[in-house]
């Protein structure tokens, strides 16, 4: 602790909430827009000198006296968040907790009041909880962590890859995003196996229903191998630095960075490949399993599993966060392959436990195949269509970027027009924000 704290002072200082609150935006790498915000404290003592957090935030959990600061912290963000439902489309705002949140049911009682006499959009408010605490907590920890993420607030992972948790608790544990920690981020551009770490972990993520968040991105390059990896949104200074609430406003509304979803649909096409690996597997199992066993199989409700195509992880995207892509023929084309390949998928299972001759079999495989080959065109055709209206954009963007440096003020107001008028065309589009990558 680089500060000497004084108990009397500090203790005064929770009661009357002489604290701050700076806010650093989350970039999504599909759009280059602002899609959130972590709202980061700052102690404002008496004499207006600014403490960071990591002189105090220790101090206060030895003190017994983060609960109290944890709840400050949650009702500047509901105020937020009501001021921006106010003026704008509100993004979520997400809030740092210790462990000693979680030790008791005073924050999850807390939460519910306030999501019920609020109306709050519960899903707005994210709650950040570093991987750390997690694999020290006890059984009961994680199941007060369940009981919040079934409130409705989404759930982080924060500084993963710092604690090496297994996939066992990672899996069964309310996470929606896994924000990597900003050492294996730094290291991306020049460690292999950091990149591979990175890599796989997005991969991971995405296969147990998470976003990615990296953090501390210092700069342009490592932001763009992210995006291209699949990473879902960006956080880190050559971004923004956390900045005061009204910065913010005007960031989310104003600002936009490179944005390119081709490393997202190819996790997308890496999702279908694998639902279709599970099936043909599913099929063998089946094929070699004697009659008796099969009595025991429950076929109407493995028949239901496959046969529903917004369940998948594609289909899960699709009916969700890929909505943004609604006006491309690409992605409305794929609606009809990929809920034929469903259909297919669940004959197949069907014909396999009827014990189907191998020659039928066979036909409806190659149908699945046919189906998928179709699937995967759309995508691709669904990525060329963005990737044009991408370049488009960001060529108008770094032209305009260029003439700004340039100072040529008259044409530059020239393709400002020009660039905005793009701009509009694609949020008008609807690739305007990322619900959930
Ligand atoms: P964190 O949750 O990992 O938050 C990110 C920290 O990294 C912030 O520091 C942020 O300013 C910094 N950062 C962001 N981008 C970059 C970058 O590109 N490079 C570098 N070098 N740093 C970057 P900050 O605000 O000093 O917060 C430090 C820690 O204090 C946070 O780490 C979090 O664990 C804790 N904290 C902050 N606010 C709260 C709070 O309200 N409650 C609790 N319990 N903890 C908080
Ligand atoms: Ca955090
Ligand atoms: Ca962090």
């Amino acid at each position: 602790m680089s500060i000497q704290m004084n108990a009397v002072l500090f203790s005064e200082a929770v009661q009357n909430k002489e604290f701050v609150f700076v806010y650093q935006p989350k970039v999504s790498m599909a759009t280059g827009l602002v899609s959130g915000a972590e709202a980061l404290i700052r102690w404002q003592s008496a004499n207006g000198v600014i403490i960071g957090p990591d002189s105090f935030i220790p101090y206060a959990e030895q003190q017994g006296l983060i609960r109290q600061i944890t709840q400050i912290a949650i009702d500047n963000a509901v105020k937020q968040l009501h001021i921006m439902k106010l003026t704008q489309r509100p993004i979520p705002i997400a809030v740092n907790i210790t462990y000693q949140d979680l030790e008791d049911d005073q924050l999850l009682d807390y939460l519910r009041d306030l999501i019920e006499s609020n109306k709050l959009d519960a899903s707005l408010l994210e709650l950040e909880i570093t991987e750390r605490t997690i694999i020290k907590s006890p059984k009961q920890v994680q199941n007060r962590l369940a009981q919040l993420a079934a409130s409705g607030v989404t759930i982080s992972i924060d500084d993963f890859g710092t604690g090496y948790t297994s996939l066992e608790v990672l899996s069964n544990l309310p996470f929606s995003r896994l924000k990597l920690d900003r050492s294996i981020v730094a290291g991306l551009m020049t460690n292999k196996k950091k990149e591979r770490i990175v890599s796989s972990s997005i991969r991971m993520a995405r296969m147990l229903n998470m976003t990615t968040v990296a953090e501390g991105i210092e700069d342009k390059l490592c932001y763009e191998k992210l995006m291209r990896m699949g990473c879902s949104y960006g956080q880190g200074y050559w971004l923004s630095r956390p900045v005061e609430f009204e910065q913010l406003l005007e960031i989310t509304n104003k600002r936009q960075w490179k944005g390119n979803p081709s490393g997202l649909l190819h996790l997308i096409q890496l999702d279908h490949m694998e639902w279709r690996k599970d099936i043909l597997e599913e099929v063998s199992y089946l094929v070699d399993m004697s009659k008796q066993e099969k009595k025991k199989i429950d076929v109407d409700m493995l028949v239901r599993q496959y046969s529903n195509h917004q369940h998948c992880n594609l289909g899960k995207w699709y009916y969700g966060a890929g909505q943004v892509f609604k006006q491309y023929q690409g992605f409305t084309d794929m609606e009809a392959a990929h809920s034929a390949l469903h259909r297919a998928g669940a004959n197949l299972v069907r014909m396999a436990v009827k014990e189907m001759s191998i020659l039928r079999l066979l036909e409806e495989m190659n149908l699945l195949n046919e189906l998928s080959g179709q699937l995967i065109i759309h995508l691709e055709k669904l990525e060329t269509q963005i990737q044009y209206d991408t370049l488009k954009f960001n060529q108008l963007f770094s032209e305009r970027d260029f003439l700004q440096r340039s100072n040529l003020m008259w044409n530059q107001s020239q393709l400002m027009r020009h660039s905005n008028q793009v701009r509009t065309n694609i949020i008008s589009r609807n690739i305007h924000r990322f619900p959930a990558g």
